[in-house]
């Protein structure tokens, strides 16, 4: 951790709410740029990246000014060196001051780790308070993968439960009755049923036998 600087949790950390983000993007152009609207914030600002990316988060209070920094896990090289984000907001003026990566090159300020931040605690700050109180000084849960786990299955990357679907043939009967109905010839899947017959000069290709 850095000097004076303590472990934040689900209690400390600086309250960020939707008007404070909006005015934020709004005042830096940097995180408007040309390559970042739309795609790249969207995914970056998704709930699944940074909530498993994010780890080590440690915060500085400083009068009214609160410094909060974070590690954040390469989605896609997850046992590279993580990147480092300062996010520094004015919590008496309710202003995002800054929030910055320090290690990307391709970008001053407006990096899709930046955006992942600071939606990351954004979405903290909207959370329902609960009793247990979560510490965010921790490794994230991207990084742990090839260390103190082995492995992880898709499932487990995000708390929320991903709905199973039944096996049901139902629907797909359905269709195949009343496309034989309608006497559909252009549907692919058509072809593959048993009592399927080329129309024309194609049912007496060897290839419909
Ligand atoms: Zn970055």
């Amino acid at each position: 951790m850095d000097k004076s600087f303590v472990r934040a949790d689900g209690s400390n950390l600086p309250k960020i709410d939707a008007l404070m983000v909006g005015l934020f993007f709004k005042n830096n152009p940097d995180f408007y740029s040309a390559e970042l609207r739309n795609v790249k914030t969207t995914l970056a600002s998704r709930e699944s990246y940074g909530d498993d990316a994010i780890g080590w988060v440690q915060l500085c209070r400083k009068k009214e000014v609160c410094t909060v920094k974070c590690q954040m896990c390469p989605e896609h090289k997850v046992r590279s060196a993580s990147y480092k984000v300062t996010l520094v907001v004015n919590e008496k003026k309710r202003q995002i001051i800054s929030c910055e990566c320090h290690d990307c090159v391709a970008s001053l300020g407006g990096c899709k780790h930046a955006v992942a931040f600071l939606m990351w605690v954004h979405r903290r700050s909207e959370e329902p308070s609960c009793t247990s109180v979560e510490c965010y000084w921790k490794k994230s849960t991207l990084s742990r993968v090839g260390t103190s786990l082995k492995f992880i299955a898709a499932d487990q990357l995000c708390k929320k439960k991903a709905k199973k679907h039944d096996v049901n043939s139902g629907l797909f009967l359905e269709f195949v009755q009343e496309a034989k109905k309608r006497k559909l010839s252009n549907c692919e899947v058509l072809k593959y049923q048993n009592d399927f017959v080329y129309v024309g000069i194609k049912q007496f290709s060897f290839h419909s036998f």
